[in-house]
């Protein structure tokens, strides 16, 4: 994945005047599903795409006198992840039971986290896309809390027109971390950046897959208007479950021109939950503020106070990774990238780590980063494989850059090279030898080559040497016809000017 951001805005002029008289207030609520093996509070698998109710025990079913043991590693990714996004840990957190009824939550309520989360005051640096130099953004991470999934509940209609509702509970209890941004994020596509920076430090840290098709990555989004110049936030929306980041700009862009009208025709933005509709492209309200849930949130009294200590904290942080920002400083200064290169080779520790391989074998670091983001991943899109699958190594990539590097073959050459190493998972060099595609770089060879062109055009020679100087271009064509190419273009324009210079 590349951390790049693309826009698909529907109508630029409409928002374009909106954001001209309203500024946007937008604050994201992410739900990541931990990576852990078993659940949060038992030793049932999480392994997506069993058969329903295969992975569940009394606990996870919220079996009456059944009690939760919290999972360490959840624990431990949690804290992983609020370290990736700066957040401080709170040495003491508190689990708290969340209450309200719905078929896929037997207990009748969600152990989470309330008013002692597990950390806070984090942030995530936005950097406006990748495509410009030095415009960080800071969003503020209010807090990142734990808590377990839910169940989920299949809606199927039938030909006999019962409508029949089924509960799977493979998916109660396993563990989650809630990531709370503070409302600093001002236009859709800060939005789409935001949530791409944080999967990308998700995807970094190794906390979760972040599949956002199984459910791994949710998000809720808060969204409100104010006139531009006003001092407070508007009425807040809050457009609930939203699967893609497509549907998250898109509905964002949505609620940002359905608020605008309210406000223009003199009404008040009513606090609300929306859902996306994917089919119709617009929000809909799903419950009012008046309906709101009051969850009486109530400590959990089956789970200690969670006690995370300096020396538990200090080894997790040993087992962080270089994160994409520090990645991609490094990438600049160390190999004299843009801005925008390093950010693309950073998108993935796997492409970061490829290109930091190639690049080490290849004199050129530059060329190697071209090649990466090139011809590597150009052929890779296109054979729909993913870069773990390469035909090419990365240290077989660099031994190609170098023989561009040293001469021994062109850029030009070197695609088809590239493409038959792709092809055939064969060496560069072997490519080289066997098609003979050798540059010829052998002065005396190309001398031989200039002489017998010239020999035999000996009406453009008397023309070029009576003054018509424009014919040089036909002779470097001739000559670079008859090595089909593979002469060094530099050393050919030298040594046949002092050729044609002989009288
Ligand atoms: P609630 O109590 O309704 O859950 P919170 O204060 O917990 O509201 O905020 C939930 C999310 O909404 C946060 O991400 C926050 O940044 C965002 N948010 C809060 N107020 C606004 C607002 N006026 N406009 C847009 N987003 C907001
Ligand atoms: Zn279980
Ligand atoms: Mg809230």
């Amino acid at each position: 994945m590349s951390a790049t951001t693309t826009s698909p805005n529907t109508d630029n002029a409409t928002m374009d005047a909106i954001l001209r008289k309203y500024e946007p207030v937008i604050g994201l609520e992410v739900h990541c599903q931990l990576l852990t093996g078993s659940k949060i509070f038992c030793g049932c698998s999480t392994k997506f795409g069993a058969p329903p109710n295969a992975h569940t025990c009394p606990v996870c079913l919220g079996m009456p006198g059944a009690l939760p043991v919290l999972n360490r590693t959840a624990v431990e990714m949690a804290v992983k992840a609020s370290m990736a996004i700066n957040c401080t840990i709170n040495s003491k957190s508190i689990f708290a039971r969340k209450n309200y009824f719905y078929p896929d939550l037997p207990k009748g309520y969600q152990i989470s986290q309330f008013d002692q989360p597990i950390a806070e005051h984090g942030w995530i640096l936005l950097h406006g896309g990748g495509a410009e130099e030095g415009n960080a953004k800071k969003i503020g991470i209010t807090r990142l809390h734990m808590e377990e999934d839910a169940g989920k509940s299949i809606h199927d209609g039938f030909a006999d027109s019962y409508q029949r509702t089924y509960v799977d509970l493979n998916r109660s209890g396993t563990p989650l971390a809630e990531i709370v941004s503070e409302p600093d994020i001002r236009t859709p596509e800060e939005a789409y950046e935001y949530l791409t920076r944080l999967k990308q430090i998700l995807l970094y840290v190794g906390v979760s897959d972040c599949n956002m098709e199984e459910g791994s990555l949710r998000c809720d989004a808060n969204v409100s208007i104010r006139p531009i110049g006003q001092k407070e936030f508007g009425t807040k929306v809050e457009v609930k479950n939203l699967n893609s980041f497509r549907f998250l700009q898109k509905s964002l862009e949505y609620e940002i021109e359905r608020q605008a009208q309210v406000l223009d025709s003199g009404g008040k933005v009513a606090q609300e939950t929306r859902l996306w509709n994917t089919s119709q492209n617009r929000t809909e309200s799903m419950r009012s503020k008046e309906q709101a849930h009051d969850y009486r949130y109530f400590p959990e009294p089956d789970l200690l106070p969670l006690i995370v200590s300096e020396k538990w904290q200090a080894e997790i942080r040993g087992g962080i990774p270089e994160l994409p920002d520090a990645k991609r400083v490094r990438f600049m200064s160390d190999y004299g990238l843009s801005e925008y290169d390093a950010d693309v080779l950073t998108g993935t520790q796997s492409l970061a780590d490829y290109f930091e391989r190639a690049a080490k074998g290849a004199p050129d670091a530059k060329l190697a980063a071209n090649w990466v983001m090139g011809e590597l991943l150009g052929a890779l899109n296109s054979a729909g494989l993913e870069l773990t699958a390469s035909p090419v190594s990365a240290e077989r990539l660099g031994e190609l850059v170098k023989l561009i590097h040293d001469g021994t073959i062109s850029g030009k050459m070197a695609k088809d090279v590239f493409a038959k190493m792709f092809s055939t998972g064969k060496t560069a060099q072997n490519v080289v030898e066997e098609s003979g595609l050798k540059q010829i770089t052998d002065d005396g060879a190309i001398l031989d080559v200039i002489k017998r062109v010239i020999a035999g055009n000996p009406n453009q020679l008397g023309q070029y040497r009576s003054g018509k100087t424009a014919l040089f271009g036909y002779f470097v064509g001739q000559v670079m016809k008859e090595t089909k190419g593979q002469a060094n273009p530099a050393k050919v324009n030298d040594l046949l000017k002092a050729e044609l210079e002989k009288s």
